[in-house]
């Protein structure tokens, strides 16, 4: 079988490793979210390929959900005792390889999807890990603070600011001239199922589903989704606050909504928001928290289980259409 799924960071990374436990013999492609990428101390950052290629290679905090295991910070301290800006975000030790090897292969003229590719070498994930993009693409968002109104890269918005001054607009810079990497429509094409992990629906989910070609292609497909959002809240993380500001309420239902039909063929949502609905979308209700990875596995089962039998019904929809 083969399973294409989009992944954000640490709500992506979590779900994968259950999918690769329940599907242990599936070909799984994963399309990363760029759009957290950024520039720091001239070194390309690349958060959610990395939460993912650290989480499936077992080199993750794993209580933080980001960033290396044994850890130091030693470079960070130095750097700060310049005073060199900026401090507001982390990068530790270990982690700092990892962005100067990929720094070096960018500048020496290699796409992004090839540098991954050879990073992936050293953490063998069990998947095969593309950004959505090479071309460069960076989530913005408007906000209006005593210092006026103005954009602000994403990862000041969530990490400096922690998300608590009202985003007024959230934009991808760049996403008109964006083309999907090498092997992302493809991969799409090929698909049995695709699953939408329970990753942050704008920022990360979105952010994808804004490089041209993919939805069309998704919508093709048989998807289905899992709600990041149980009970009215997002289980980890601020992913209301980036919501509030595309006008969409914290609820799976208007997650559901939002992703709509024909994108979305099927919906997993928790227990307790079993009255979620949407025309042309099958929902099926069960607990979606991952309290650890035997519990990711469970609801990635349920995913490929959910999409692997709408996507029979729909081939034989097709068949008697014929
Ligand atoms: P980020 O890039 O690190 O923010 O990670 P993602 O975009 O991949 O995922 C963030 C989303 O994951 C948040 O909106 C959370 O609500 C969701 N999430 C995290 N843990 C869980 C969980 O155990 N169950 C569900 N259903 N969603 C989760
Ligand atoms: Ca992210």
């Amino acid at each position: 079988m083969r399973i294409v799924s989009l992944a954000g960071g640490i709500g992506g990374a979590r779900f994968l490793r259950g999918l690769l436990a329940a599907s242990p013999d599936a070909e799984i492609t994963v399309i990363g979210n760029t759009g957290d990428d950024i520039t720091l101390f001239g070194l390309r950052v690349c958060p959610d390929l990395d939460t993912v290629m650290y989480t499936l290679g077992g080199g993750i905090d794993e209580e933080q959900g980001w960033g290396r295991s044994d850890e130091t910070h030693v470079v960070k301290e130095e750097l700060a005792a310049y005073g060199m800006e900026p401090q507001w975000f982390g990068l530790g030790d270990r982690d700092f390889a990892t962005h100067i090897v990929r720094t070096r292969m960018l500048d020496a003229g290699y796409p992004l999807s090839q540098v991954t590719e050879a990073l992936c070498d050293r953490w063998k994930p069990g998947v095969r890990l593309i950004p959505m993009s090479d071309d460069r693409t960076e989530t913005h968002v408007v906000i209006n603070d005593e210092q006026g109104r103005r954009a602000v890269h994403f990862q000041e918005w969530w990490v400096r600011l922690r998300a608590a001054v009202p985003a007024e607009q959230i934009l991808l810079v760049g996403a008109d001239e964006a083309r999907p990497a090498p092997g992302v429509l493809q991969a799409i094409d090929e698909a049995d199922v695709v699953i939408l992990p329970p990753s942050n629906p704008v920022v990360s989910i979105g952010t994808i589903l804004q490089i041209k070609g993919i939805r069309e292609a998704l919508e093709r497909k048989t998807v289905v989704g899992v709600s990041p959002i149980v009970g009215g809240a997002p289980v980890r993380g601020m992913a209301d606050a980036c919501l509030t500001a595309i006008g969409v309420d914290t609820t799976a239902q208007a997650v559901l909504e939002l992703y709509g039909s024909p994108l979305v063929d099927g919906w997993l949502v928790a227990e307790q928001d079993a009255g979620v609905g949407l025309d042309g979308v099958v929902v099926e209700a069960r607990p979606l928290i991952m309290h650890d990875a035997g519990a990711a596995a469970g609801i990635a089962r349920a995913a490929v289980d959910l999409a692997v039998r709408l996507s029979e019904r729909q081939g034989r929809a097709g068949e008697e259409a014929r």
